[in-house]
């Protein structure tokens, strides 16, 4: 579906991304886990046209988007989380949820996809009229998670849903991310330190180190791989 062919990117002078290249099968989770810096945004920057590759290609489901703006980007379906949630806290859940539904017209899906999104997150019914921004932070991600999924994305890309989250709510989220891939048909692109339970839903993972993929493999084979586990799953 995604196939990045050794992308190089740059913040001014600096190099962020050396060589990189991977894949996202259709209806796959795939991870890409790695330290505090290691070029993990940047590499979903990159896919979304924020920070364009200097070099190297982007191809979704066949067509080349590196030098697409990112509006064209997010019309063929590919759809950002970004790390920090980014929702608009003075606008209620409900306004937050149409504004990732602002590209759409099929008023029928619209409603149908906000009925699936409650059952999804009950609460988020319960709060749909509350402002963003008095949500708690697990509440706050739903929303984030939610109004990407009123987009409709056929490939939705999630950065660090866990960031700040307590341990029972990131369990929570993560069940749901996998629901989402399960039932809906929504390929899933997650960049997480919390490596552990990202790889713990993911079918494959990239491990990526100082801007360059170091290891690529099944989630389980990641989860038993000695450096991994040294590294990453502080075992
Ligand atoms: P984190 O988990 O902390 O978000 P990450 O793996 O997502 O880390 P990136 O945010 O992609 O890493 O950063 C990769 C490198 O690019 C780092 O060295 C970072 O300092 C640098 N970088 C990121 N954003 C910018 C920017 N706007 N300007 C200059 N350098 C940047």
């Amino acid at each position: 579906m995604l196939k990045l062919k050794n992308i190089n990117t740059f913040y001014g002078n600096i190099q962020a991304l050396h060589d990189v290249s991977l894949e996202v099968k259709q209806g796959e989770i795939i991870t890409l886990i790695g330290a505090n810096g290691a070029g993990k945004t940047t590499t979903l920057m990159s896919i979304c046209g924020i920070v364009p590759p200097r070099s190297g290609e982007i191809i979704f489901e066949g067509k080349p988007i590196h030098q697409m703006k990112t509006d064209e980007i997010v019309k063929l379906g590919i759809v950002q989380v970004p790390e920090g949630r980014l929702i608009f806290p003075y606008m209620t859940v409900m306004e937050n949820l149409d504004m990732g539904a602002y590209l759409r017209k099929d008023k029928e899906g619209i409603k149908k996809d906000l009925e699936y999104i409650f059952e999804l997150f009950p609460i988020l019914a319960q709060r749909r009229n509350q402002q963003g921004g008095t949500l708690s932070g697990g509440e706050q991600q739903m929303l984030a998670i939610s109004r990407a999924l009123m987009a409709r994305p056929r490939l939705l890309l999630l950065d660090e849903p866990s960031l700040g989250l307590a341990p029972l709510v990131i369990r929570q989220i993560f069940e749901i991310i996998k629901k989402i891939n399960r039932e809906n048909n929504t390929t899933i692109f997650l960049v997480e330190q919390n490596a552990h339970q990202a790889l713990k839903i993911a079918h494959r993972g990239y491990v990526m180190e100082n801007g360059r993929i170091t290891l690529v493999d099944s989630a389980s084979n990641l989860l038993n791989n000695e450096e991994v586990k040294k590294a990453y799953l502080g075992l």
